[in-house]
């Protein structure tokens, strides 16, 4: 004998019930089969809901017991296209008795457990039949035997528990005799031994098959539903979730117990005890090979087995001082909640005593507050203990699996993880056995947890980078081209899977939580929403999505400001614009206690240098112990190409005009000419190195004239470079006699820097530096004589947007 359960799904439609028929006409070939089914997917639901309403006294539960009608006839029609008038009858029958019910609730607006069992019947046995129809409309020699007669249990509605004892026997004597090759039974559902319908509690098929399979000893059990077998997370919700081939029996409890749908929690019991092994397998893809629930083989290579949840949590805790070192507090508390019918999910008490936590359904949390309440009113109002405190919206995650005891710090590698990810713990519980770890966190966090842990416990250590980028202009478009084009390399190579979530510009902003296209990224962003930095701030939080990083590539003051914000969030900053850098030290070091309080980078190694590693290497030097005695640093690209250019055979006008030309200089070059630039620079070296000065304090001898410096417009600037020519070429006749180059160097020493044009000779390291490179000598303890040199294109585009990434990709590798 074989038995084969089939889920909501699996019997959701006609197309998915043929699929079934195909399923059982197969196994008939071998052996008899009994096949439980589920209600058609959804109508349990709905037929609760039909009650509700009518018990309120709203009539629209008419209108939701019309749908569960015309769903039925439907399928009745689509798989017995016969007309038989018998089976129209029978159905409309069973339809009309629905109909009565539920009037019945609506005339005294009362729907009680046991009449909520009572309604709730109506989906299997109108599955059963419509199945059983469809197969011997087929020829199959097919019978329906309602489980009603077989399954006795007591009174309990709603979950009632069976007599194992009658119950065997009743499906023993039945299918020993039934000679039929496929026998339909609806699950789920069961008769007190007073002959009340019971059911067996929602979800209850899966039990129904085990009772059957347990009860004949059979060699498996099959549950067929809509996933391919048990998986590592809910694959609803976690993209990268696997089919678990081999699982015990232990584990799927308590994966199930804690919140893996998949399976019924009572199900492994009554087929653990025979060591009946389960296989779960998947209805619309029946070649998959699913997973097993046994004893044996269950030899892996994960530590851990899966990660689950369950929402809808309430969190109560119970303090006071009257509680330390005073027995009985918590026999009195859980009897209590045993007396209100209440299960406790979770349990956590400190060693001090002074309080217990513990998590519910957030259903009976009204109930357990005021039960408690009631329970202590006494210690309450002489103040030993406080009024029952109660959390709500909040899930427990739990990571699973048997061979977690093996292994140290399983719990440290789960909780850092979650704290990377900004995810607040409210409790922690960790059963003795070592087999589960659980967390109760915030119900918004619960997809982005179970994500972050899945990808740190089974993906191989495929870490997913999520990037929201605001500014698209030269250096955002590069950036987005090295990222599309790096794509597959970074996730071959350092199982880096960077995706760009968020585009914007001062315009516009486009999402996509599954990554954006990159292909065609312009195409999307063409029909756009408006952008507002509040607006972009508000999506990337609100995805919340792990190992988040904003990427500012503009040069606006308000998109500095925002990064606090991030950071607050844990979303890493990355950023090519000096502007928060450079800005005042309370504002510089507020930006950095932030990154060190939520364990978030803050990265901005493009503030100098482009994508030279100048900071980086900079921090390397004091990280590991060195001192910094002096920098000296040539660190315009920009002032570096015009005075390369700039000769007695040029004019400086010119040579100014071609730089901006050539995109060397910002937009008003008055920024680079006045040394501004270099000097925001320096200042962001120096606080790097520990200083904590501000911008006042670099010392900057201005090489232009008076006029040029106080010129109104950038045009105006342009006319008095012309009219001060003489002013130019004297400097660098000066130069030239001494055989020196005119370059504009930044210096540190002894805590004090400077910026100003300087004569260099022609053999100095900085007299060869060509077009718009920078160079940066580093001189300390270590590199006393021969400093330590970082040197070459320090402007551009292309080198900016690979520093940008490089930065990314740093936080990645973190
Ligand atoms: P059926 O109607 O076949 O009994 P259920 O809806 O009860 O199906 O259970 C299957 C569903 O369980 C899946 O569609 C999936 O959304 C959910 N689920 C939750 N956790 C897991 C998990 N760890 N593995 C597989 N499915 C899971
Ligand atoms: N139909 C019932 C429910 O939805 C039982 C089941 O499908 O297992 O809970
Ligand atoms: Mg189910």
């Amino acid at each position: 004998m074989q038995v084969l359960k089939f889920g909501g799904t699996s019997v959701g439609s006609s197309k998915n019930i043929n699929r079934v028929i195909t399923i059982l006409e197969n196994y008939a070939t071998k052996d008899k089969v009994i096949c439980v089914v589920s209600a058609v997917g959804g109508i349990t639901d709905k037929l609760l809901k039909a009650g509700r309403l009518a018990q309120k006294k709203d009539e629209d539960y008419l209108s939701e017991y019309k749908t569960i009608k015309s769903i039925h006839l439907k399928l009745l029609l689509d798989l017995v296209p016969s007309k038989n008038k018998t089976i129209s009858k029978t159905i409309e029958d069973k339809l009309k008795q629905l109909k009565e019910l539920l009037d019945g609730i609506y005339l005294i607006n009362e729907l009680s457990p046991q009449t909520s069992d009572k309604l709730l019947s109506f989906g299997e046995l109108l599955s059963s039949f419509i199945i059983t129809e469809a197969l011997k409309y087929k020829g199959v020699n097919a019978k329906r035997k309602n489980t009603q007669d077989l399954i006795v249990t007591n009174s309990n509605f709603t979950k009632a528990e069976v007599d194992f004892e009658t119950t065997n026997l009743k499906i023993r004597d039945y299918f020993n005799e039934s000679d039929y090759s496929i026998t339909i039974v609806p699950g789920f559902i069961s008769k007190s031994s007073k002959g009340e319908i019971t059911t067996l509690g929602r979800g209850g098929s899966d039990y129904t098959a085990a009772i059957i399979a347990a009860a004949l000893n059979v060699t498996q059990l099959e549950i067929w539903t809509d996933v391919s077998g048990m998986y590592t997370a809910n694959p609803k919700l976690v993209k990268h979730a696997f089919p678990i081939e081999r699982i015990s029996y232990q584990e799927a409890m308590e994966l199930s117990h804690f919140g893996a749908k998949v399976l019924y929690p009572p199900t492994v019991q009554p087929v653990l005890d025979l060591n009946i092994p389960i296989h779960i397998k998947n209805t619309l893809k029946p070649e998959a090979a699913g997973t097993i629930i046994s004893n044996e083989n269950n030899n892996k290579t994960n530590i851990a087995t899966g990660i689950t949840n369950i929402n809808d949590i309430a969190l109560l805790t119970l303090q006071g001082n009257g509680m330390v070192g005073v027995p009985g507090f918590s026999k009195r508390l859980f009897e209590v909640l045993a007396q209100e019918k209440i299960n406790i999910i979770l349990i956590t008490q400190a060693s001090s005593e002074h309080s217990i936590c513990f998590g519910i359904l957030q259903s009976d949390a009204s109930a357990a507050e005021t039960a408690i309440n009631t329970v202590f009113e006494h210690e309450i109002s002489i103040h030993k203990i406080d009024p029952i405190i109660v959390e709500l919206n909040l899930s427990i995650i739990a990571l699973i699996g048997d061979s977690m005891k093996n292994h140290q710090s399983i719990s440290g590698k789960m909780f850092s993880t979650l704290g990377k990810n900004n995810i607040n713990i409210r409790a922690i519980a960790q059963g003795a056995s070592e087999r589960n770890i659980s967390a109760v966190i915030a119900e918004k966090d619960v997809e982005k947890a179970l994500n972050t842990i899945h990808e740190r416990f089974f993906e191989d250590n495929n870490k997913q980078l999520n990037v929201f980028i605001t500014g698209i202009g030269n250096v955002g478009e590069k950036l987005i081209d090295q990222i599309e084009q790096q794509h597959e390399f970074l996730k071959k190579n350092l199982k880096l899977d960077v995706r760009i979530i968020g585009l914007a510009n001062s315009r516009k902003m486009v999402f996509n939580a599954k990554g954006i296209d990159l292909k065609n990224w312009a195409a999307q962003f063409h029909h756009a929403d408006k952008s507002t930095l509040e607006g972009f701030f508000e999506k990337a939080t609100q995805l919340n999505l792990r190992n988040s990083i904003f990427v500012d590539v503009t040069a606006n003051e308000a998109v500095s400001k925002m990064y606090a914000g991030y950071l607050k969030n844990s979303i890493a900053v990355v950023a090519c614009s000096k502007i928060a850098c450079s800005s005042d030290y309370k504002n510089y070091k507020h930006l950095k206690d932030l990154s060190l309080k939520y364990n978030t980078p803050f990265l901005y190694e493009t503030n100098v240098g482009a994508g030279l590693p100048i900071i980086n290497t900079l921090n390397n030097l004091v990280a590991s112990g060195d001192k910094v005695t002096s920098i000296q640093a040539v660190l315009s690209g920009s002032l570096n190409f015009i005075f390369n250019n700039f000769n007695d055979h040029t004019n400086f006008h010119d040579t100014v005009k071609r730089a901006q030309f050539e995109g060397y200089t910002e937009p008003d070059p008055r920024i680079d000419l006045s040394g501004i630039d270099v000097a925001r620079k320096m200042l962001i070296l120096a606080r790097e190195n520990g200083g904590t000065m501000d911008i006042d304090a670099i010392e900057n001898e201005s090489f232009l004239t008076k006029a040029n410096l106080e010129s109104g417009s950038v045009d105006d600037f342009y006319k008095t470079l012309k009219k001060d020519e003489a002013h130019f070429q004297a400097l660098y006749a000066n130069a030239k006699a001494k055989d020196c180059q005119l370059k504009y160097v930044a210096e540190f020493k002894n805590g004090k820097a400077k910026v100003g044009l300087q004569e260099i000779p022609n053999n100095h390291p900085f007299s060869n530096l060509e077009g718009k490179d920078n160079i940066v000598m580093f001189y300390t303890q270590r590199y006393p004589e021969q400093p330590l040199i970082v040197k070459g294109a320090g402007a551009g585009a292309d080198v900016t947007a690979s520093g940008l990434f490089a930065d990314i990709i740093r936080i990645g590798n973190n």
